[in-house]
Order: C-alpha cells, then structure tokens, then sequence
C-alpha cells in the first residue's frame, strides 16, 4: 500500500475538470495505477447519489471499473470525490463509508476559486493524510 500518490498535472486536470463538470453536486471516481503509487488511469464517475453532500458510486460501474483494474493488472490507488461547498477533509459520512483500507481517499475542494485538494488514508474511522507528487506529465492522463 503505497504512502503517496503520484499524479501527472494533466491528470489532475482531468479530475478537477470532473468535479466542475459536476458541480453544484459530489462528483466521483477511481485513480488506478502501479503498486509505487503512480496513477495510469483515471476513471470519471457518476455520482449515483447526485448529492451536493455525498456521493455514492453507481455499483454496476464500480464493478466494470474494478474488473477492467483487475485485467490491465493495476492496483486501485485512490477513490476520489468532490466537496463543492465545503473543504478538502473527510465528512463523517466520507468517514463512515470509507470501505476500502488500501485504498486513498483524493478529495477535492471547489469552495473557493483555486481547488484544493488533499488525499487521506481512512482506517476504521480514522484519518492519516498523505502525499500528493505532481510529476511531469510523461503518463497520459
Ligand atoms: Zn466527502
């Protein structure tokens, strides 16, 4: 379970244009990559929820994504969300549903006009942030 997550800036884009695309509602989705943390995948999602407070992965495309994870042989680095209205940090309920311990929670804030964005790892309830390198971008996103 790598301590960091390794992302190019031209993935980040990608994610933070997802959570644009979203808003005001939660957008999510799934970072997978190598076992050093590097992401070469990531995997824009529907907020089956369509919440502006939570979000919830649609099951039939959280298991289409896992299974392509499995045959490309990546690991599932990060789950990530969006938190429209409020800061890059783990609600309870972000807490609360956090199921997968190997996994790092990316959360991306748009409050303000610059998005923010810190990765967690959750571990029955409790909350470690990790790492975040922005590498150059020799993966496409
Ligand atoms: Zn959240």
């Amino acid at each position: 379970m790598p301590g960091r997550l390794r992302l190019s800036a031209a993935q980040l884009e990608t994610i933070i244009e997802h959570a644009r695309a979203n808003q005001p509602e939660e957008a999510c989705g799934i970072l997978a990559g190598d076992a050093d943390g590097r992401v070469r995948q990531v995997f824009a999602m529907e907020n089956a929820e369509h919440s502006r407070t939570f979000y919830m992965m649609d099951s039939r495309e959280q298991f289409q994504v896992f299974d392509q994870i499995e045959r490309e042989g990546l690991d599932l680095l990060a789950i990530f969300h969006s938190h429209p209205h409020s800061e890059a940090y783990p609600s309870a309920h972000d807490r609360e549903l956090a199921y997968y311990p190997d996994s790092l929670y990316l959360i991306i804030s748009l409050m303000n006009a610059k998005p923010d964005y810190h990765a967690f790892r959750i571990v029955d309830g409790a909350v470690a942030e990790a790492e975040i390198v922005i590498e150059d971008d020799v993966v496409p996103a």
